[in-house]
This record gives C-alpha cells, structure tokens and sequence, in this order.
C-alpha cells in the first residue's frame, strides 16, 4: 500500500487555513513548498555558534515568494469574475500576476518603473503576454495610479493591498514550523512595500494561537527583523520618503503600502528595522554565493547582510535558530550579477590540450 501523494501547491496543502471555497478552481503553478537550506560554512567563517536556515523562496515557479500570494489573489479574482488584473511592480510581482493570469486564461496590466527592472524579470513578463505599461516614474507612483485606475476600470488589484495575496504569503511560516517543528528565534527578511513581513507574521501568529490541526503547532513565534536598502529606508527613518533609491530593486520603495501590519510584526515579535548600504547588499549576495552555491537576487541578499551584521554584533546572540528569506532567485539579475564579478574575467586561450592543462594548472 501506497501513502504517496503528490504536492499539488500551498492552496491544497493549507486549505483549512485560507479562504478558499470548496467549489473554487483552484489557479496553480505547484507554488511553495520551498527548501529550507542549513547555511554551512558561513557561521563557520564568522566564528559564532549558531543555525542559520535560508528559504529559498527563489525556487517557487516564477523565481519569487511573490507566487505564494498569487495563486491566491488570482484564484479569488477567477471566482469572483474577473477578466483582468492589474499591479504596480518593481518586476516579481508583475512576472507572477502575468504567469498566473496566463494560466488563469483571464489578462494582466503591469505598470512598471521605467528602465528599473532586472532584465529576466522584464523577460518573463513579456514572455507570459502580461500588457506592460512603463511609467516615467517609480514603484509608489505606480502604485498609486493602479488604485485609481481599479476605481474607473473593470480589473482587479492583485499588488499586496489585495488581501490574499497576504493570506497566501503567511504560508511561508507554516512551511517553517512545520520544518523545523517549532518556530526559529529569529525571522530577517528584506522589507519593500512590507507584505511580506507583514504576511509572515500573520502566519507565526495563526500557527501559534491555534490547536491540533498539525503536528508542529507551537506557542513559539520569532523576533522579526525587517531590513532595507539604505537609500529606500522609511522604516527606518520612521515616516515614508520620496525618490527612493537602491541597486536592490525589488525594495526599491519608499511609501510602503502594508506600514501599519509591518510596525505591528515588529513591535509585537520585540523586533527591529535596519539597513544596509548597496555595497553591503552585494557583498552578501557573492558572500552567499561564493560560499554557499546559493544565488539569490540582491534584494534578498539584504536579510543576509542584516543576520550577519546582528549575529556578529551580539544582538542575535550565539546558540539563535535564524531563518532569512531568500526572496526571489538570482538569475533573474544577470546585469548586477556580472557587474559585481567584472574582476573575475573568463580566461582565453587556444583550442589546444597543452594550453588548458597550463591554464588549470596555474590556478592550482
Ligand atoms: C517583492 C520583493 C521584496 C519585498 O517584499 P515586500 O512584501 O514588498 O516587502 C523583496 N525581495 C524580492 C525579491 C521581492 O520580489
């Protein structure tokens, strides 16, 4: 006998905690589900004891978390109607409205910032047949003329002020508990337009509160630590800012839609908003690379840039569980990514034995 069943997406496997009808076509792309990676050889390196856990949220199927809440948002807007839906996006959220729409058979309208998104996600955009409209202006500008266009045309929202797409999101956090078998001590996480912070601690604080429906239910939920891009930093600064500004373009923004859910997750979990230059963005994201094989897009190097600063400073103290979300894969910025290695030239020779077994040798 066989007790073998597929993974068929976040919806069915956590459907008694979403609001999802029984009847609803459920849109999927097998979202979720995630690896949750031991980081090996880079506490090694800085010398503390402590388990730091990444989620690669870059594996989902169009490469960012962003489908999480998307398979969501878009099986809402099939059941209730809707033909079209529209976003605001630095570049993941419209690769995922586009895919899941595509699938959906219903259209995508994106409004993006001009000339300020990572070419592989410009790429699967084009590719998924989502009508792109560039703005010559930022994400918040985008933003908010997408709830002004919602008001006078026929389409639905599906950016992160659209409820499920957070109710999809929170699902991040069971996929930990369930893991781990308890919550960590400490979530980082890169902050944007903050659902996501927002959406995970939705997710610890369900899992926590609620009984026996699955076996890693624990009182137990994590300090969240929300970390930013120094030149896109209003939590920081504590008020939202105008012309934000980062080689990190996925939290390229500075009037954050989720404010008040991503202040709550903070002050209830006891935790803290940081930030971080565009250099040390970077030199996390080669860091994770270099040493770990693991790419991540430079976003998403920020909550390792933010672990690595408090773990080393004693904030995180030693003997800490640490999950940092890897929001969205690397591959999808080959420009940065090229940029930041132009030192690393590749190595020409002749098509000739003798002249590589030299150029292997020399390396050695
Ligand atoms: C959307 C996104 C973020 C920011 O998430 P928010 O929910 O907007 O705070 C961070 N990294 C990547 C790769 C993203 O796509």
């Amino acid at each position: 006998m066989s007790n073998h069943t597929r993974y068929t997406g976040l919806i069915d496997r956590y459907r008694d905690r979403l609001p999802v009808s029984p009847t609803a076509r459920v849109i999927s792309l097998v979202e979720g589900n995630t690896p949750m990676i031991e980081l090996q050889n880079i506490p090694r390196m800085i010398g503390k004891d402590v388990k730091i856990y990444v989620k690669f949220e870059g594996l989902n199927p169009t490469g960012s978390f962003k489908d999480r809440g998307m398979t969501m948002a878009i099986t809402k807007a099939v059941e209730e109607g809707s033909k079209a839906v529209i976003c605001a996006s630095t570049g993941n959220t419209s690769a995922s409205a586009a895919a899941y729409a595509a699938r959906a058979g219903i259209k995508a309208f994106v409004l993006i910032p001009d000339g300020k998104i990572a070419l592989g996600k410009l790429a699967q955009t084009l590719m998924y047949n989502a009508t792109i409209i560039q703005i010559n202006g930022n994400f918040d500008d985008g933003m908010r003329l997408v709830k002004e266009v919602a008001e006078l045309a026929p389409v639905t929202i599906v950016n992160s002020i659209n409820p499920f797409r957070l109710e999809g999101q929170k699902t991040a956090a069971f996929e930990i508990v369930d893991d781990l078998g308890t919550a960590p001590d400490y979530h980082c996480l890169p902050v944007g337009n903050a659902g996501n912070i927002s959406a995970y601690w939705k997710g610890y604080k369900e899992y926590s509160t609620d009984s026996a429906t699955h076996k890693a239910v624990t009182n137990k939920r994590p300090v969240m630590c929300g970390y930013q891009a120094a030149g896109a930093a209003p939590f920081v600064a504590g008020h939202p800012i105008d012309n934000p500004e980062t080689v990190a373009t996925a939290i390229r923004i500075g009037r954050p839609q989720s404010w008040d859910f991503a202040i709550a997750a903070q002050q209830e979990s006891g935790g803290w908003f940081d930030k971080f230059t565009d250099d040390e963005i970077l030199a996390a994201q080669k860091l994770l690379s270099q040493y770990e094989g693991i790419f991540c897009e430079p976003a998403s190097a920020t909550s390792i840039a933010g672990a690595l600063r408090d773990i080393k400073s004693g904030k995180i103290p030693e003997g800490s569980t640490i999950v940092c979300t890897l929001t969205g894969n690397g591959i999808k910025d080959p420009d940065i990514a090229i940029k930041q290695c132009a030192d690393a030239k590749p190595i020409t020779i002749d098509a000739d034995l003798d002249a590589v077994k030299r150029a292997i040798l020399d390396c050695l």
